[in-house]
């Protein structure tokens, strides 16, 4: 790989195009079709008035960017935060493309994202900007076309608020326009915990490749929202030793393991993990580099690079967030046999619970979370045995076998409906 200054290497759009080209070329894709696929099918910018809590109006910036629709309509998340930019979100999703591909389901890709401070806006200022942004979005989104889901700094009382406005305008209740809503109107069991539960799907089916058991696996996690907590939590009842979590205020360890309820409890009184009786507190930088088994990187983008890389000293990378690995660092990860469950396997369980979200609402007919969990595990396993097989057989390492994967995969739809015609 060419060297590429740092600016470059953590730009999200430039980690996933060398991800990209590297698996065309493998796969010995033709030109024009490469071209399809490189870029998206559709970038939306939208300019979004609010009024604000104390009587000024304010004017944000939003995106949607659908990569592809080749598979069946865009599906992807939607993030709020001060650093969103139409790079990251273009790059996300195209991820979600290649994610929807290496899991199977039928959906393209898409993102969105909105250039705010969630955490100084008050429920009705974000209220009134989520119902703005989808009434802007209206002709682009609905159940056949893009469905949209939380993401970073989103919830499901957003997607409930982007559920009534479409709803709204379509003068009719439309629950299948979006997921990861709250249960009651139509949303799926088993959801809220499903990007966590296929993280530690992958990784009981990593651990067996190295003769581990869970009671001998320690784990450490970074990000201790939606993704992180939830995976952190049931891989300690599933028996692995949890033995740090590191967030953005602090860090704890515990060599003997930490127990996840009671940090649960603590986090739910003090909305914090710091504080914590159970596990001494650490540095977050340190604590990525500590050994153990199992590294799951579930908070944001860019975490490992060129430049920490080296010292990372787990045996399993398990990437719960999109894009916390550059393409830098890949090849260093590669050199020091680090085995990576890709980014866009390993996350994949949320947005596959999402497809059961969408077909539940279609049908109107709604599951139990035994079967829910089910048959997120059929599909998490098969997607991973397909991965390794495909690296195995290509002899290349596991995220460039997703991406190969993928991209067949999606090529061949686009090839046989003739999309560029
Ligand atoms: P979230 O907002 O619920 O949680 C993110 C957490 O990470 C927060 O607690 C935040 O404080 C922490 N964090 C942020 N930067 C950090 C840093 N530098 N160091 C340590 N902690 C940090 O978001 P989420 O929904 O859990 O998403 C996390 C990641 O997983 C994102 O990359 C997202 O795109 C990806 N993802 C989410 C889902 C989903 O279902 N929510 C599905 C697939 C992938």
């Amino acid at each position: 790989m060419k060297p590429v200054s740092l600016e470059q290497e953590i730009n999200p759009w430039e980690a996933q195009s060398a991800r990209f080209d590297v698996a065309a070329r493998k796969l010995n894709l033709d030109e024009g079709l490469v071209k399809v696929l490189r870029y998206p099918s559709r970038e939306l910018i939208v300019h979004i008035p609010v009024s604000m809590d104390n009587g000024n109006i304010e004017v944000f910036t939003g995106f949607r960017v659908q990569h592809s629709i080749a598979r069946g309509p865009a599906k992807g998340g939607v993030r709020y935060g001060p650093d969103v930019t139409l790079d990251e979100v273009r790059a996300l999703a195209a991820w979600m493309t290649w994610k929807c591909a290496v899991v199977n389901i039928p959906f393209g890709g898409a993102k969105g994202g909105i250039i705010c401070d969630p955490h100084h806006m008050s429920p009705g200022e974000l209220e009134r900007m989520t119902r703005r942004y989808t009434a802007e979005l209206i002709e682009f989104i609905g159940p056949e076309k893009d469905v949209p889901a939380p993401d970073m700094n989103t919830n499901e009382q957003t997607m409930a608020w982007m559920m009534d406005t479409y709803s709204m305008h379509m003068r009719q209740t439309v629950t299948a326009v979006v997921t990861g809503k709250p249960i009651n109107i139509g949303g799926s069991r088993g959801r809220r915990e499903a990007t966590g539960r296929g993280i530690m799907i992958t990784c009981d089916e990593a651990i067996k490749k190295f003769g581990l058991r869970p009671e001998n696996t320690r784990v450490i996690v970074q990000g201790f929202g939606n993704v992180g907590s939830n995976a952190a939590l049931l891989m300690h009842q599933a028996g692995y030793k949890i033995i740090g979590i590191i967030e953005v205020d602090g860090a704890l360890f515990n060599k003997n393991g930490i127990d996840l309820t009671a940090l649960w409890k603590h986090r739910e009184q003090n909305r914090s993990i710091t504080g914590f009786a159970g596990a001494d507190k650490a540095d977050p930088a340190e604590l990525m580099l500590t050994e153990c088994e199992i590294l799951v990187p579930a908070a944001t983008e860019n975490q490992i690079t060129s430049r920490n890389a080296a010292k990372i000293k787990c045996r399993i990378l398990a990437e719960g967030a999109n894009g916390p690995t550059t393409a830098a660092a890949d090849e260093i990860l590669a050199d020091n046999k680090v085995f990576v469950i890709p980014d866009i396997l390993c996350n994949a369980g949320g947005v596959t619970t999402s497809y059961f979200e969408w077909v539940q609402d279609r049908q109107g007919y709604f599951w139990k979370e035994p079967v829910v969990n089910e048959r997120l595990e059929d599909i998490m396993v098969s997607a991973f045995d397909d991965v390794v097989r495909y690296a195995n057989t290509h002899n290349v390492n596991n995220r460039i076998a997703a991406y190969m994967l993928a991209i067949d995969r999606v090529a061949y739809t686009v090839r046989q409906r003739g999309i560029y015609a």
